[in-house]
């Protein structure tokens, strides 16, 4: 289980909807301190691209990001992501995403 600061709850829905606004996804991970590792009190809004059928995050920014994180003691918590209402035309399909860590290779 996962303790969320509060407003950042908030904070991660108004980041999904600017980034996104409704035509492309977009993805946010929250952070935390290692020591404490069910709490979030930080939100990270990765360098990505998107489109309406998904996203990819820059490698620089995560391999930056992790390295930072790491010498803070802190560490990715989880993501968030939005997806826009699909169009009629998409063909049902189901994806799973996972961020890995580019130093130590968990997500
Ligand atoms: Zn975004």
């Amino acid at each position: 289980m996962l303790v969320v600061e509060e407003g950042l709850l908030g904070q991660t829905f108004l980041e999904l909807r600017r980034c996104g606004a409704g035509r492309a996804e977009c993805v946010v991970v929250w952070t935390g301190p290692v020591a404490g590792p069910g709490h979030v009190d930080g939100l990270l809004h990765p360098n990505h691209s998107a489109s309406a059928a998904g996203y990819d995050v820059d490698g620089g920014w995560l391999t930056a990001t992790a390295l930072a994180l790491a010498a803070e003691r802190r560490s990715i918590r989880a993501q968030c992501t939005r997806t826009p209402a699909p169009p009629t035309t998409r063909a049902p399909t189901t994806t799973t995403r996972s961020l890995r860590c580019p130093v130590c290779s968990r997500s």
